[in-house]
């Protein structure tokens, strides 16, 4: 069967898009995921999206390398930053390399002063690498408690996943819970496992964070026996 890494496919002509930035680039890459198209201006992205959208002939590979496929326009005069930052990210994030800063994300779809855009900045901000949040969990941590079907909704609409890390949304019962609406649930379950990867390894937050905390709570339970042994026997 034909692997991810070998479909390498050229950008087919777009429609030229513009928005008061400037116009926008496309970028093809291969990544584990298989093959991702980013949209920016050069103020900042507006779109990551992957091609293969059908959980049952999909699998993504750990052992492919994100690596720069082609552009739309190789010089329109404007300088794609974003774009070539964003592709520096996904190979840190797929080698599990830290990413000190985030690609920019073009004002013009980050939703600014709206529920969804808080949503966005929220779980953007506040559930980093390994970890997961609950819809009902990041309804609260974004403002407004018990709507987690419109954070439901904002995942949905997430303009760049990964980047925004929709993903690691899961439902309150622990089930994963829908990702590309549905297309690529498969996909969600492995980028959680491939992130808990790192923990298991390194022995770093949260997990080890969980288990120390666990053991914090036997301690103090021991020292209260046995004080209450010591006192029992005196
Ligand atoms: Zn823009």
């Amino acid at each position: 069967m034909e692997g991810i890494c070998s479909k390498k496919t050229l950008v087919k002509h777009k429609e030229k898009k513009t928005c008061h930035h400037g116009p926008t680039n496309t970028y093809q890459v291969q990544t584990p995921l298989g093959e991702m198209t980013i949209v920016s201006c050069p103020k900042g992205l507006h779109s990551l999206s992957q091609a293969a959208r059908t959980d049952d002939t999909f699998k993504p590979d750990k052992w492919c390398q994100v690596e720069f496929i082609s552009q739309l326009y190789s010089d329109n005069g404007y300088t794609y930053t974003p774009a070539l930052h964003c592709i520096q990210w996904l190979k840190n994030y797929f080698l599990k390399q830290e990413n000190d800063t985030r690609p920019s994300i073009c004002p013009s779809i980050s939703r600014k002063d709206t529920f969804t855009g808080k949503v966005w900045q929220t779980l953007t901000e506040n559930v980093p690498f390994g970890e997961t949040i609950s819809y009902k969990g990041l309804s609260l941590a974004a403002g407004r408690d018990g709507a987690f079907r419109a954070v439901g909704q904002a995942m949905a609409s997430n303009p760049v996943p990964l980047i925004i890390p929709c993903h690691r949304v899961i439902r309150s019962d622990g089930a994963f819970g829908n990702y590309a609406k549905g297309e690529l649930n498969s996909v969600k379950e492995w980028l959680l496992q491939f992130e808990r990867e790192l923990f298991n390894l390194n022995s770093r937050l949260p997990y080890h964070g969980v288990h120390k905390h666990c053991i914090l709570s036997f301690i103090q339970v021991s020292k209260e026996i046995s004080v209450f042994t010591i006192l029992t026997i005196l």
